[in-house]
C-alpha cells in the first residue's frame, strides 16, 4: 500500500513530534478536536479563507496554520509539512480541490490508502468493486431511453449533491440533462437515507474481527439534510409545483444524527466487513475511516447508493461521541479515531500499514 517515498518519509519521523494537518474545511474541526485529545499536535491548511471562526471554537483550532492562495499552491508545501513530521488526513473536499491525480502524487504521507480514490472517483468502479463484495445497489439504466420509472440522474464527482436531478421518463430527462458532463442514471430508491460512518482498522485485534485480519467498527450515523428536496413537500405537489419553476435540488446543508432499529445493525456489520474484504482484493485495503450512503426500504432492504472512502462530514454532529462510538470508547469522534490509529501505528512500529 505505502509507496516506497512515503515509507522512506515515515521512517524518518519522530513519533513525539508527529503533527495532524489537512485542508481548513469539511471536517477540519473535528480532525483538529480529535487530535488535540489524543495529544497530537495539528496544522490547518488554509486556502485563501478567512480562519477567525476557528477562535471562536479554542479546542478544535489547529495549533498552526499555513497559508495559501490557491489549491494549486499546496503541492509546494510537501517539504514544509515532512519537516513538521506531518500527516495528512484526506478529507472529501481535500481531494475534489486539489485534484485527485495530484493528491495521489502528494509526497507526504497520507491517512489511509491513496490506491481507494481510483475506485471512489468513477461510479462504474464503486459499482464493481460493491456490487462484487456482494452489496445491493440502485439499478443501473444504461440507456436514458429504457427509463421506465423514477430516476434520479447524477454528474461525477462528489459535489455534495448538486445538479442531481429526478426523472418520470425519456422527455423529463431531456429536458434536464447536461450533456457536458459524465452523468449515471439510477432508480429511485424510496425509503429512508442512513450514512454509516465505518472505521476499518488493521492494528486492533479487539472487536469485530474480519476474517483477513483487523477490526470494524461502526462509529456513528447521519442523514444529510438536503436542500430543497427535504421542504419542497410543504408546497403541495411536485408537478404542481414544477408547473411554477420549482423543481426538486439534493444540495447538502447539514447533517442529523440518525439510530436505527437494532435488528438492522447484523446487515449493516456484513456490508461493511464484505466491503473491506473486498477491497483488499482488489486494490490492497481500505484503512481507516469509509462511509456506505444507504436507502432502508419498507421491505428493509438496505441499498448502497454510493461509498465514501474517506471522513465524511456527515461525523461531525459527534464530535463528543455518539450513541455507538460511545459504546467503544466515551466520547470518541472519528476524528480521534483516526488520532489513535496513527499513535498506535507507531507504537507498534507498523505505521506504513495505516499511511500510504
Ligand atoms: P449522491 O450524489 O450519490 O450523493 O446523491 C445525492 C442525493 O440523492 C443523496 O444524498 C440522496 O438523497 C439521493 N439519492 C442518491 N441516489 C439515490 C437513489 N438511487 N434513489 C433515491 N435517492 C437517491
Amino acid at each position: 500500500m505505502v509507496s516506497n517515498r512515503v515509507k522512506k518519509i515515515i521512517e524518518e519521523y519522530d513519533p513525539s513530534k508527529v503533527t495532524i494537518a489537512t485542508l481548513c474545511s469539511h471536517s477540519s474541526m473535528q480532525i483538529f478536536h480529535g487530535a488535540r485529545k489524543e495529544g497530537l499536535r495539528s496544522l490547518g491548511i488554509a486556502v485563501d479563507r478567512d480562519t477567525k471562526f476557528y477562535d471562536a471554537f479554542p479546542l478544535a483550532r489547529p495549533d498552526e496554520f499555513i497559508r495559501v492562495k490557491d489549491y494549486a499552491e499546496i503541492e509546494d508545501l510537501a517539504d514544509e509539512l515532512v519537516s513538521r513530521n506531518a500527516i495528512i488526513v484526506p478529507h472529501g473536499s481535500f481531494v475534489e480541490y486539489m485534484g485527485a491525480d495530484r493528491f495521489g502524487n502528494f509526497d507526504v504521507p497520507s491517512f489511509g490508502n491513496r490506491e481507494v480514490l481510483k475506485w471512489e472517483s468513477d461510479r462504474s468502479t464503486q459499482r464493481r468493486w460493491l456490487t462484487s463484495a456482494g452489496i445491493k445497489m440502485p439499478q443501473e439504466i444504461r440507456d436514458a431511453k429504457d427509463i421506465d420509472r423514477p430516476v434520479l440522474v447524477k454528474y461525477s464527482g462528489a459535489k455534495g449533491g448538486r445538479g442531481a436531478f429526478i426523472a418520470k421518463d425519456y422527455m423529463e430527462f431531456k429536458m434536464a440533462i447536461d450533456y457536458t458532463q459524465q452523468h449515471t442514471i439510477q432508480e429511485y430508491v424510496l425509503g429512508t437515507r442512513y450514512y454509516f460512518h465505518y472505521f476499518y482498522s488493521p492494528l486492533r485485534t479487539n472487536g469485530f474481527k474480519l476474517r483477513s485480519g483487523g477490526i470494524l467498527e461502526m462509529l456513528s450515523i447521519d442523514r444529510r439534510d438536503e436542500s430543497n428536496i427535504d421542504e419542497l413537500y410543504k408546497l403541495g405537489s411536485t408537478e404542481e409545483l414544477k408547473r411554477l419553476g420549482f423543481f426538486p435540488t439534493f444540495v447538502v446543508t447539514g447533517n442529523v444524527p440518525i439510530v436505527i432499529r437494532e435488528s438492522l445493525l447484523p446487515k449493516v456489520f456484513e456490508m461493511g466487513d464484505a466491503t473491506v474484504e473486498k477491497s483488499k482484493e482488489l486494490f490492497g485495503g481500505l484503512v481507516g475511516p469509509f462511509a456506505l450512503e444507504t436507502i432502508v426500504t419498507d421491505q428493509l432492504d438496505i441499498k448502497v447508493f454510493e461509498i465514501s472512502t474517506r471522513i465524511v462530514a456527515g461525523t461531525n454532529p459527534f464530535v463528543n461521541g455518539s450513541p455507538y462510538s460511545d459504546m467503544i470508547e466515551s466520547g470518541l469522534s472519528t476524528g480521534r479515531r483516526i488520532a489513535q490509529e496513527v499513535k498506535l501505528g507507531f507504537q507498534l512500529g507498523r505505521i506504513e500499514e495505516v499511511v500510504s
